[in-house]
């Protein structure tokens, strides 16, 4: 799949395929140093795979979670590309799901003003959505995200193998941002999804429509002018309830109970069958209060309003700019 941002020079491919983490050479440049990055609870073979087939590779393993992507990795990471004499035609690539993926294209971006960066996604986050779409970022000040570029990857290499050492949690919740793209744009996708028996065999093609969802919207709006908003179908109320839970729902399971709220009666009840279906949460225990002082301070509220996406009919969706108290009315019964 080729993926080709607002006709500029900056396409990339991104490839679907079984095993593809062992060929890797075939795919990209690796006869140059290659910073490699990973983390603590990827299992280190995938990473090792990568750095015996390089000319030069240098490993950085970082811990796992969201509280890795801080400054002081991003220090890390450049300082390693420094200190083993990297220039502009080395390259880096992130090993893992989307905190490795975020941070190392960051730091691939700034080096040099830029080298080339790869990413190998190995949660179903990070291959159904995060690894394509040139988003890098850090967390700073306690704020996701807030310091970062907009940077594409040069290729993308998707093993759908990796998952199977994923635990189910983390699978499920990967699997909400999906859900997402059938809700918004494919009743196909949906019902692929839906009505999968073995989800292990139907993950390379829930991946790739997912991706060609993914693909389609960032193709005509790269800097989430636009359209690329829809992408944050369930993500306004969802960012809300992941700050109330402090850490103890997953982003996916909290991005499912946001899609509830922003969804007509009839929607709604199908998304929830599919939540119910990976036994992710469908009930929201948290305080509305709680979740308005969030909503309130969510970086995409524009005054009293926020621009939200909402779904009347499975495969469609529409803006509406919506006060945070009313969002959290959800559809009158
Ligand atoms: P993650 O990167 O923290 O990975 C989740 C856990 O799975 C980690 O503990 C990791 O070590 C482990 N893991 C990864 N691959 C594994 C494997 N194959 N086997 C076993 N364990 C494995 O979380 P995530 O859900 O992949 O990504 C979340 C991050 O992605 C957030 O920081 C979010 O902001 C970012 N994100 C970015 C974009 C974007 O467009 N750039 C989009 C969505 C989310």
């Amino acid at each position: 799949m080729r993926i080709t941002p607002n006709q500029t020079d900056q396409s990339y491919e991104a490839v679907i395929e079984r095993g593809v983490l062992k060929k890797a050479r075939e795919h990209i440049d690796l006869n140059r140093k290659v910073l490699v990055v990973t983390d603590d609870k990827v299992p280190r073979e995938y990473a090792q795979t990568i750095v015996a087939q390089c000319a030069f590779g240098v490993l950085v393993c970082l811990n796992s979670g969201e509280a890795s992507k801080n400054f002081d990795n991003f220090k890390l990471l450049l300082s390693t590309m420094l200190d083993n004499g990297f220039s502009r035609k080395d390259c880096v690539v992130a090993v893992g799901g989307g905190v490795v993926g975020d941070i190392s294209a960051f730091c691939a971006s700034c080096y040099m003003r830029g080298v080339d960066f790869y990413n190998i996604p190995t949660t179903l986050l990070a291959q159904i959505d995060s690894s394509i779409g040139g988003k890098t970022a850090i967390d700073f000040m306690g704020i996701k995200n807030v310091v970062g570029s907009f940077y594409q990857p040069k290729k993308v290499l998707i093993d759908v193998d990796v998952l199977a050492t994923l635990d189910k949690r983390q699978l499920h919740a990967g699997l909400v941002e999906g859900i997402k793209m059938g809700a918004t744009c494919s009743r196909e996708l949906f019902d692929l999804i839906q009505n999968s028996c073995d989800l292990s065999a139907d993950l390379p093609l829930i991946i790739q429509k997912s991706l060609e969802i993914k693909k389609s919207v960032v193709e005509r709006d790269v800097k989430e002018s636009g359209l690329r908003k829809v992408l944050n179908f369930g993500h306004t109320v969802g960012h809300a309830v992941e700050s109330a839970k402090m850490g103890a729902l997953l982003h996916g399971e909290c991005v499912g109970l946001g899609m509830l709220y922003c969804a007509s009666n009839t929607a709604r009840k199908e998304i929830e069958q599919v939540l119910e279906k990976y036994n992710l949460p469908t009930v929201c225990d948290c305080k509305e209060s709680q979740l308005l002082s969030f909503l309130l301070h969510d970086k995409k509220t524009d005054g009293e309003n926020i621009c939200v996406v909402k779904v009347d009919e499975i495969g469609s969706f529409r803006f509406e700019n919506m006060r945070a108290i009313d969002i959290l009315k959800g559809e009158k019964l």
